[in-house]
């Protein structure tokens, strides 16, 4: 029997802080995600994932990679360097423009984000101290400064990539002429960017140190508005198809205001998130100003042939750049759970569940011998594992109450749970040996499955 509890009720003011502190204490508790550097007091902005966190992670990413590049003909994959050349920074216009506006509190010396701090009565206020006495906005360039070489001198400067776009368009024509495609196909990318964020906040959600999912989708001129609606149609049916409800999912289409001023048209597809609706990700039609930026800076033909009318011109892009991390996040917060479950005795206790998308739970499987203490169990449970591991991430798992047990599982997500018991060994009845008790997650329900069954009924439900 299973009840709703004070999370699942409509939300209530302090309802979004609790929940995220609930799942926060839940990804340390777990090992899903640590503070960088913690035994040193922490590095702010940046976060290391423990090891559920980074099974998590690598899913998204390797769901992200099979359906957009794997499965479909018109994507290419790359994984371009974290340092480039600072020419390329220069031409993108990240050197001069890549800021955002920075004021200072005079009062508590904190730094702040101009367009975040809030207005109380029209007067601009500091939300650390309250304090009105703020600083006039100043450009805050985000990216990392570094110097390659022995030498700290500005011949030598570079920055780490803010994203991972650019190596996309300077490698444009070596990826081209390799793989050999027309119009219209993608490069898609994954891997880390950094910004010196003003204010790192909400968790993983803006955080100095991330990881990018893009794709650069080329095409014609007069194509680039169809593909910017397919694009955010196509990025809509992932997030639902790794777990996210679709009523959390929206689209904003930015004012040309906000825009970036080469843009024609971009979406920001945004999650309800415990701490507000905020983006997840940015599908931006930015026409060919970025072909056009390198390709006039590097001195270097970045154009296309096409063969059927013999036309050569600079392709047009449209690009869909999602954040790892914010994804992940989105992830927890969806699948975070409390429910008041009641056994036979009329016992009730909080179950905390984690109610991940099969395709993308940490760990697909939990395998437990009933008894840790009895040869035979251990030794078909063992076999069990050998047979699922090179196919899916199972835990094995033989210590404590086999309720405890499940309950470790229900908190990390794991869908399935595989009980190995006395029927079994076929000690009970024969007609049940080589069968295991299969507990599903959610429902709690357990059925009765054949070893030689088990691959192929979870590997059809884990894909
Ligand atoms: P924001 O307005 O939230 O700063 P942005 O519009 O600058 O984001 P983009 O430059 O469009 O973000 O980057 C594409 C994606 O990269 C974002 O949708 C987000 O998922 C991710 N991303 C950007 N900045 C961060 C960050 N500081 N921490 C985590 N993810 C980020």
């Amino acid at each position: 029997m299973s009840e709703k509890t004070d999370l699942q009720r409509p939300p209530s003011p302090s309802y979004g802080a609790a929940r995220m502190e609930k799942i926060v204490s839940l990804c340390k508790r777990r090992g899903f995600i640590f503070q960088s550097s913690e035994i040193y007091g922490g590095l702010n902005g940046c976060w290391d994932y423990g090891p559920l966190g980074v099974e998590l992670k690598r899913n998204v990413k390797d769901y992200w990679w099979r359906t957009m590049v794997r499965e479909r003909d018109d994507i290419v994959g790359m994984d371009g360097a974290i340092l480039m050349s600072r020419a390329v920074w220069k031409a993108s216009g990240h050197e001069e423009t890549f800021t955002d506006p920075m004021i200072d509190c005079r009062t508590c010396k904190a730094r702040l984000r101009a367009d975040q701090v809030p207005e109380k009565n029209g007067v601009k206020q500091c939300p650390n101290c309250g304090g009105k006495d703020l600083t006039e906005p100043r450009a805050f360039n985000l990216m990392f400064k570094t110097f390659v070489g022995a030498t700290e001198d500005e011949e030598s400067v570079t920055y780490l990539r803010p994203e991972t776009a650019q190596s996309i368009f300077v490698q444009f024509k070596n990826v081209l002429d390799t793989a050999r495609k027309k119009l219209p196909f993608g490069i898609a990318q994954i891997g880390k960017a950094f910004r010196n964020e003003i204010n790192p906040r909400n968790y993983i959600f803006r955080s100095r140190e991330f990881e990018q999912m893009e794709l650069e989708y080329f095409c014609r001129a007069e194509e680039g508005m169809k593909w910017l609606e397919y694009w955010k149609e196509e990025r809509l049916k992932f997030y639902e198809n790794i777990g996210i409800a679709r009523d959390k999912l929206h689209v904003l289409t930015v004012p040309d205001a906000d825009r970036a001023f080469y843009s024609k048209g971009t979406y920001d597809i945004e999650y309800d998130f415990p701490f507000g609706r905020q983006e997840l990700e940015g599908v931006a039609y930015r026409t060919d100003y970025d072909l056009k930026q390198h390709q006039e800076a590097s001195g270097k033909p970045l154009d296309y042939f096409d063969e059927e009318t013999k036309q050569r011109f600079v392709p047009h892009v449209v690009e869909p750049s999602a954040g790892v991390d914010r994804t992940v996040l989105a992830l927890l917060c969806e699948a975070y759970d409390e429910e008041t479950v009641t056994d036979e005795k009329g016992k009730s206790e909080t179950r905390i569940v984690m109610r991940f998308h099969p395709r993308i739970a940490p760990v697909k499987v939990g395998v437990f011998p009933l008894l840790k203490n009895n040869e035979q169990l251990v030794a078909k449970a063992r076999e069990i594992v050998a047979l699922l591991r090179p196919h899916m991430n199972v835990f094995y798992d033989e210590t404590g109450a086999i309720g405890r047990r499940y309950r470790r599982q229900d908190e990390a997500g794991t869908p399935f749970g595989v009980t190995v018991d006395f029927e079994t060994l076929g000690e009970k009845d024969p007609a049940f040996l080589d069968t295991v008790t299969l507990r599903e997650r959610d429902s709690m329900k357990q059925e009765r499955v054949r070893i030689g069954d088990l691959k192929e009924l979870l590997l059809s439900r884990v894909r």
